[in-house]
């Protein structure tokens, strides 16, 4: 199915579901909504705060790139009345299990939800492909996407319609502050060339302005091989690159392979959150801890 194809339905749906959820009796237990990854969750958690908690699917530590859902989890898919994900490019673990769930469960899928906007990959191993799913990454791609949760959260629970709008609108005032202040940070280090672990940071390089020179892995599930590893020594020398980002989930040990016998220096950015508490305040420390993350390792650094 074509992104337009979903921008096209998802309002539709939207009512359509509302009618339906207008008609069943309230629960006396709060809405059962659920969120796939951390980000997303945080997102989310700040949009139902006061109305109940999210249940988030992906634990801290894991990549939804590689993931088998848990017995608990698919539990709480199976009970839910919202599901939030990103989309078959990131998680793609749900697309059955998603399939399977009742009509009755409002699924919303964000990387193709009306106003997100999508990048496409520029070196994925695959050719000229894939879209980017790392969408929660650019602040605007995160305003729009709290945009949809309240509308779907407002026709999911009616008696809650105006706590998730009064919250969600604090979240896109908040989101609009998070972008000025990690653009006043990253002001200094824009145009520095580094290297990441894995192609997951070009919304956030897109947004402010940085200048990723590749990704070592073509694939998030993929190491890179022998002959990848020798062009990226090459680049890293010729092309006076300061810093390689590995991520908490990657083997430290190929970072350090990488930088053997050059001035470059290792740095951990985190585009999930993996050390963090999930929560409300998950989102904004997690891009506040890459901003301070990319800065701190490029600031010394420059061609
Ligand atoms: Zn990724």
């Amino acid at each position: 199915m074509t992104a337009s194809f979903h921008r096209f339905v998802a309002p539709g749906l939207i009512v359509l579901f509302a009618l339906v959820w207008a008609a069943l009796p309230a629960r006396a237990d709060g809405i059962k909504a659920v969120a796939s990854i951390a980000p997303v969750h945080s997102l989310l958690a700040q949009v139902m705060e006061g109305a109940g908690r999210p249940r988030l699917l992906v634990p801290r530590g894991a990549s939804p790139h590689a993931y088998a859902l848990k017995p608990s989890a698919a539990r709480a898919l199976s009970e839910a009345q919202v599901v939030f994900w990103v989309g078959p490019g990131l998680e793609r673990f749900l697309v059955k299990p998603l399939s399977a769930l009742p009509r009755r469960v409002m699924v919303v899928e964000l990387a193709t939800a009306e106003g997100v906007k999508t990048r496409r990959f520029k070196d994925a191993g695959g050719g000229e492909g894939g879209t980017d799913p790392h969408v929660w990454l650019d602040p605007l791609n995160a305003a729009a996407m709290t945009r949809i949760m309240i509308t779907v959260m407002a026709n999911a629970d009616p008696a809650n319609a105006v706590l998730y709008r009064n919250n969600g609108a604090a979240v896109r005032a908040r989101l609009v502050k998070l972008e000025a202040e990690i653009s006043q940070t990253l002001e200094p280090v824009t145009g520095v060339p580094y290297l990441v672990f894995h192609d997951a940071f070009g919304y956030f390089e897109d947004r402010f302005g940085l200048h990723s020179a590749g990704a070592a892995a073509a694939a998030a599930e993929r190491p890179p091989g022998a002959k990848r590893i020798s062009a990226l020594r090459r680049l890293i020398r010729t092309g006076k690159i300061p810093c390689v980002f590995t991520e908490p989930e990657f083997e430290p040990a190929l970072a350090r392979t990488l930088i053997e016998g050059t001035t470059a220096r290792i740095g951990i950015i985190d585009p999930l959150g993996a050390g963090l508490t999930p929560g409300p305040g998950l989102y904004a420390k997690l891009m506040r801890g890459l901003a301070r993350s990319l800065k701190g390792c490029l600031k010394d650094g420059g061609p």
